[in-house]
C-alpha cells in the first residue's frame, strides 16, 4: 500500500512511498541484528570519527534537510534551520560521548569488582510528527554511541527527513544494517518492533495513549522501554515577575511549532493581582506572532500537520469564548488561529493535551494555590516560574512535578542536559550524558585476586 505524504501548508502532496508491513519490518529487524556484532566492535574513537562525520554531513546538508522538514511539518523555515542545527550538534555530542561512558571499580572482598557498560543489540526508535528529526536524532545520538544497531520508525505523516538522514548516515560511513529507517502504520510496523523478540528495547516518543500500548506490549519479551510522552505543562507568572517579560515570552512558549509540541506551556498560571496586566499585555504580544507560509523568513507559526489534527484542536475552543483569537491565511492549509481562553484547572482545555495553539490563562491566589494547581494534571513534562525571589524560585521548582523546568525563561531542550518526563509523561531520559544509560545495561563483573 502507498503512502502520500501531503504539505500541511499547502495540501499539496510531497511524496508517494511504498509502506513497510510486517515482512520488511522483521527483514529490518534482521540486517539491524546481523549488522550488531560488528557495529558494537568498532573501537571507540572509530564511532566517535563515524558520529562525527554524521554530524558535519548534518551540517553540510542542513538547508536542504530544512527544507523538507519545513514543507513536511508545515514548520517555518528559521524554527526548521535550527532544529537541524540542532540534529548536528546531538550528533557531535555524542560523538564525544563515545569514550566517556565508562564503567567503576568497586572495592569487594577477595577480588576486584568492576563494572562495564555493555549495548543492548538491536533497539526500536519509533517517533512523532512534530520534531521528526530531531527527535529522531536524540534517540539515534546515545544509541549509536553505544554501540547498539536501530530501526527507526518515523510517523506515517512525516517519513521525508527520515529517510534523507539514512543516506547521510551511509554517506558518512557507517555500515549498512546499523541504521534501518521503515516507513509504515504504527499499528502495523510499530507494534511489531514492539513485539519482535529480536530487538531488546523501545525508544518512543508520542502520545500517552500509545506509550500505554508500547509499555503493555514490551511486558511480553520484558523489552526495555523508553517513553516520551505528552504534556501539559504550567507557566507560573508570579506577581513579583517581570510581568512584561513573561508575557512578551508566553506567545513562544505555546505557539511555536502552532502549540504541536510536547513542552507546549499551554496553562499560563498568573496570580490574580497581576492577571489584568499580564492578560493584557498576553493578547498584545500574542497578535503579533506571524503566522503564514512556512517558507518566508519572517514566519513564526505555520499550520497544523492535518485536518482531523484540527478538528480535534478545535473541539477544545469551538463553544467556549474566547480571549483572544489570531488570524490565518486563507488560502489552502491546515490553519489554525493562535487563541487564548480564560479558564480554571477542571476545563477540558486545561485537563487534556490539546496540541495546538490554544493557551489556557488561569488565576491563582499564593504560591500554595499555583503549585496546587500546576501539579494537578496527569502530565509532568515541562514548565516555568516567573518570579524576582531567588528562594521562591527555588522552593516551587522543587515542589513542582515535572521532568525540566525553567526559572525566568521558557526553554525546555538542551542537547547536554537531561529531557524527559514525571508521572504520565513517561520515563526514562534523552538528551545529555543521562541518555547513554538508556541505551546500555550496566554489567557487574567480580574477578577473584585469591592466589
Ligand atoms: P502518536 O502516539 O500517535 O504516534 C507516535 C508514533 O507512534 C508514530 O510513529 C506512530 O506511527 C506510532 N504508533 C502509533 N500507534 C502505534 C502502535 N499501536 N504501536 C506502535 N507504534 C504506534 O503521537 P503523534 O500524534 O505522532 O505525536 C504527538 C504526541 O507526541 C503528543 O502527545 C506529544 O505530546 C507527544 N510528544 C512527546 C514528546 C516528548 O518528548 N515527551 C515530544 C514530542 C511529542
Amino acid at each position: 500500500m502507498t503512502l502520500t505524504v501531503i504539505d500541511p501548508a499547502t495540501e499539496e502532496p510531497l511524496a508517494e512511498l511504498e509502506q513497510a508491513g510486517v515482512e520488511e519490518a522483521d527483514e529490518a529487524v534482521a540486517r539491524a541484528k546481523g549488522a550488531y556484532p560488528a557495529w558494537r566492535a568498532v573501537a571507540p574513537a572509530d564511532r566517535a570519527r563515524l558520529l562525527r562525520r554524521l554530524a558535519t554531513l548534518v551540517e553540510e546538508n542542513a538547508e536542504e534537510l530544512a527544507r523538507i522538514e519545513s514543507h513536511n511539518v508545515g514548520k517555518p523555515i528559521a524554527g526548521a534551520r535550527g532544529e537541524v542545527g540542532m540534529v548536528a550538534q546531538v550528533f557531535h555530542f555524542y560523538a564525544g560521548a563515545v569514550d566517556k561512558h565508562f564503567g567503576e571499580t568497586i572495592p569487594a572482598a577477595g577480588g576486584e569488582a568492576m563494572t562495564f557498560r555493555e549495548p543492548l543489540g538491536v533497539v526500536g526508535l519509533i517517533v512523532p510528527w512534530n520534531f521528526p528529526l530531531n527527535i529522531s536524532s536524540w534517540k539515534l545520538g546515545p544509541a549509536l554511541a553505544c554501540g547498539n544497531t536501530v530501526v527507526l520508525k518515523p510517523a506515517e505523516l512525516t517519513p521525508l527527513s527520515a529517510l534523507r538522514l539514512a543516506e547521510l548516515v551511509l554517506e558518512a560511513g557507517i555500515p549498512e544494517g546499523v541504521v534501518n529507517v521503515l516507513v509504515g502504520k504504527g499499528s502495523v510496523v510499530g507494534q511489531r518492533l514492539i513485539e519482535h523478540p529480536d530487538v531488546a528495547k523501545i525508544g518512543f516518543t508520542g502520545s500517552t495513549e500509545v506509550g500505554r500500548l508500547v509499555m503493555r506490549g514490551a511486558a511480553e519479551t520484558i523489552k526495555r522501554v523508553t517513553l516520551e510522552l505528552g504534556g501539559k505543562s504550567a507557566n507560573v507568572i508570579f506577581e513579583d515577575a517581570d510581568v512584561e517579560k513573561a508575557a512578551a515570552s508566553a506567545p513562544y512558549a505555546v505557539f511555536d511549532n502552532a502549540g504541536q509540541d510536547c513542552c507546549a506551556r499551554s496553562r499560563i498560571l498568573v496570580q490574580k493581582s497581576v492577571y489584568d496586566e499580564f492578560l493584557d499585555r498576553f493578547r498584545d504580544a500574542t497578535g503579533r506572532v506571524k503566522v503564514g507560509d512556512p517558507s518566508r523568513e519572517d514566519t513564526e507559526m505555520g499550520p497544523l500537520i492535518s485536518a482531523e489534527h484540527r478538528a480535534k484542536v478545535a473541539s477544545y475552543v469551538d463553544a467556549v469564548p474566547h480571549a483572544f483569537r489570531g488570524e490565518v491565511p486563507e488560502s489552502a492549509g491546515f490553519w489554525f488561529p493562535c487563541t487564548i481562553v480564560e479558564a480554571t484547572n477542571d476545563d477540558r482545555v486545561a485537563r487534556e493535551e490539546v496540541f495546538g495553539p490554544v493557551a489556557a490563562v488561569i488565576p491563582f491566589e499564593d504560591e500554595a494555590d499555583a503549585v496546587r494547581i500546576a501539579n494537578d494534571t496527569p502530565y509532568g513534562l515541562s514548565g516555568s516560574i516567573w518570579t524576582r525571589d531567588g528562594a521562591r524560585a527555588l522552593r516551587v521548582v522543587r515542589a513542582i512535578e515535572s521532568g525540566v523546568l525553567s526559572v525566568n525563561a521558557n526553554t525546555s531542550v538542551r542537547v547536554q542536559t537531561p529531557f524527559g518526563g514525571f508521572k504520565q509523561s513517561g520515563f526514562g531520559r534523552e538528551l545529555g550524558m543521562h541518555a547513554l544509560d538508556g541505551y546500555s545495561e550496566v554489567k557487574s563483573v567480580f574477578v577473584s585476586t585469591e592466589e
